[in-house]
């Protein structure tokens, strides 16, 4: 099923909005956005990654029978206080090979973790407190009944909603719909992700750069981040200043690629094609988001596909990407909207944080545990991100931090990655 998609006006923001506080922007991409892509019915064991389209319910209690949780001898309890005296009965019960018979009242029997409590048994003593001797066992009471088993449907019961629609398929969701007895599950297609650099000074990796030239860095981070998030990462290249050739990468994009994200040219410039050509299309709101590093970020759809135009600044663009694009690819991608966790730490610097915006310094945990800020707030070093890993979240308002004053800071865990 394939389902609508996204109103072209769906980035518009109110008139007279200069400059758009971060909030402000997330609940316009949280109220806007929808899952675009296709649902597929898929294997359980194929379907890492994936966001569920429906409720899933357990096709089998888990367990789906009474069993031991340990190593020892089932018999009917309660034990009474003091030595207790059980004989034995002849053969065993373990895990996928039940006993086929009924313990006798009063006899115990050999059973292993995860073997079904046969009738007649329904409490286990463990085989540490336990003497074994001329067929018989003895063991310090009291016992409750029930004690060292597991009853059927203790975990989940049968038919019970074991995962969520929207619910991000991880090794533990495998785990539990595995164990429930689920086969096959609807889930929704890979978003496919777009990159694409602009800009006339780039060159790129495998290339030799002239004098006047730069490496394209946000191509190769881009497209990494993208893998990273388990997003179909789609490289659409690398375009020059020049709106012909951007437009028609556009629309090889758009046919490609669910989502765009494209590098460069996204404010209001001469050179930034990219605001200029989803302006054609009604569509663009060039964000002045209120965030540094940051700020231009050219949203609009281009043939039906949302386009994220982020500032060219590899700093700006990496920090763009996961404050604005990760938590709404995941929305495109048939998740919920993630707000990323971050913690309250010492900050291990001193900054004066004028108000008007929200700021993210590259940080790092020192072996104490405060978090430390990259030496250099330029939006230019690159470097910085690469001593990084995480975020130091600082709010709109002003601010003055010394060493020890509490701060949020965001591991890059916490965005998906590391
Ligand atoms: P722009 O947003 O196009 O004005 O670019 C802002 C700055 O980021 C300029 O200094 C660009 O050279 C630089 N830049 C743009 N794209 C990239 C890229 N893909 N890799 C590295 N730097 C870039
Ligand atoms: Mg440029």
């Amino acid at each position: 099923m394939q389902p609508p998609r996204l109103k072209n006006d769906c980035f518009a923001l109110p008139p007279g909005v200069h400059w758009t506080p971060v909030d402000q922007a997330h609940a316009r991409l949280r109220a806007n956005l929808h899952c675009v892509t296709a649902t597929e019915t898929i294997r359980v064991t194929a379907a890492e990654g994936r966001f569920l389209a429906t409720d899933v319910r357990a096709v089998r209690a888990s367990p789906p029978a009474a069993n031991s949780a340990v190593d020892g001898y089932g018999f009917a309890g309660p034990a009474g206080d003091g030595v207790q005296i059980l004989p034995l009965a002849s053969g065993r019960a373990a895990a996928g090979v039940p006993f086929d018979g009924r313990v006798g009242a009063g006899q115990a029997l050999r059973i292993l973790t995860g073997a079904s409590l046969p009738p007649g048994a329904d409490t286990v003593v463990l085989q540490e407190d336990v003497t074994a001797e001329d067929g018989r066992i003895a063991f310090h009471g009291p016992l409750k009944r029930g004690a060292n088993t597991r009853a059927a449907g203790e975990d989940v019961v049968d038919g019970a909603v074991v995962l969520p629609a929207r619910t991000r398929l991880r090794a533990q969701e495998l785990a539990i719909l595995a164990a429930t007895g689920v086969q096959d599950v609807s889930v929704h297609r890979p978003l496919r992700v777009g990159v694409l650099s602009t800009g006339n000074e780039l060159c790129e990796v495998g290339k030799t750069a002239t004098a006047s030239q730069i490496y394209d860095a946000n191509r190769p981070m881009l497209l990494s981040l993208v893998e990273r998030w388990g997003f179909g990462a789609v490289d659409l290249g690398h375009v020059g200043d020049d709106r012909d050739a951007l437009r028609a990468r556009l629309d090889a994009g758009a046919g490609k690629a669910d989502v765009i994200l494209t590098s460069g040219g996204a404010s209001a410039g001469d050179e930034d094609h990219v605001s200029a050509l989803l302006g054609e299309t009604g569509s663009v709101e060039l964000w002045r988001i209120a965030i540094k590093p940051g700020r231009p970020l050219a949203l609009g759809i281009w043939q039906g596909v949302p386009v994220f135009g982020l500032p060219g600044n590899p700093v700006a663009a990496f920090v763009c990407t996961l404050i604005f694009a990760e938590p709404a690819f995941r929305v495109l991608a048939g998740g919920d909207w993630r707000v990323p966790q971050g913690f309250q730490v010492p900050a291990a610097f001193a900054k004066t944080k004028k108000p008007g915006r929200r700021e993210y310094l590259r940080a790092r945990i020192n072996p104490d545990g405060a978090a430390e800020a990259f030496r250099s707030e330029g939006s230019g070093r690159i470097s910085g991100l690469a001593w990084a890993d995480g975020l130091v979240e600082l709010d709109d308002g002003a601010r003055k931090i010394a060493p020890g004053d509490m701060v949020r800071y965001i591991p890059f865990t916490s965005f998906g990655f590391d």
